[in-house]
């Protein structure tokens, strides 16, 4: 596949200018916005929309579904405080770009994608990235049991409850965060596993996700 991956001065500095934005909006976490630094985020866009790559914006990647906002993406992370070597299930690949932020902290990052078309591309462009991640095709609302417990587990769609089947999947200590509300809303939801049976719940921020579809969702 012949894919014109070119990261220049005009790509960096606006790279740079999107740290510096999101710094100002909240994100304290240096080793998330460090991330956020390296990750080429056009990469993931046509050549034609590369201008659009770093504006703190959701962006249309096909099949109906969006590149999530770089603010949002950094929250979800910040939330997850990721640890080197913390095994991290997330539920709804899209473009990969929350797969390689994940990469970047340390994380080994098991990552389910329903779309057919989007899990394709995926497959080839991170690797061809330089990002190795285990890759599924399926329906990440029942979470991925085969490999649990997680240390750390990120839904990047909207969910109408917090399914049963993902908390399950957590290890003792560790945290899932993901977007709960209706069609057009949803808070930020933490939840973390405190016990075996003890789960303390969090609702933050207000956010806007494309819904997260299958047996335990829309
Ligand atoms: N974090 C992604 C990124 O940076 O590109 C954004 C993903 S997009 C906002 C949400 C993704 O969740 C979509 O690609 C959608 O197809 C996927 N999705 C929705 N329901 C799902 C499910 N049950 N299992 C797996 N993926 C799902």
């Amino acid at each position: 596949m012949a894919y014109k991956f070119v990261d220049n001065y005009r790509e960096k500095g606006a790279r740079k200018q999107l740290v510096e934005t999101l710094r100002k909006r909240g994100i304290a976490d240096e080793a998330v916005l460090s991330a956020v630094g390296k990750v080429p985020r056009h990469f993931f866009f046509d050549e034609t929309f590369w201008t659009q790559a770093y504006k703190d914006i959701a962006f249309p990647i096909g099949d109906g579904q969006t590149i999530s906002q770089p603010y949002t993406v950094a929250y979800q992370t910040e939330l997850l405080h990721i640890r080197r070597g913390d095994k991290v299930l997330e539920i709804g690949t899209g473009s990969g770009y929350q797969t390689c932020i994940l990469l970047e902290l340390g994380a080994e990052v098991f990552t389910i994608e329903r779309q057919t078309n989007l899990y394709n591309r995926t497959i080839k462009v991170l690797p061809y990235m330089g990002y190795q991640a285990h890759f599924f095709l399926g329906d990440g609302s029942k979470g991925l049991p085969q490999y649990a417990p997680y240390h750390k587990i990120i839904v990047t769609a909207g969910a109408p409850f917090v399914p049963e089947i993902m908390l399950k999947q957590l290890a003792i200590g560790g945290i899932l965060v993901i977007p709960v509300g209706d069609a057009k809303t949803q808070k930020m939801v933490t939840v973390i596993r405190t016990g075996e049976q003890d789960f303390e719940k969090i609702e933050l921020d207000t956010f806007r996700f494309v819904p997260l579809v299958g047996d335990q969702a829309w």
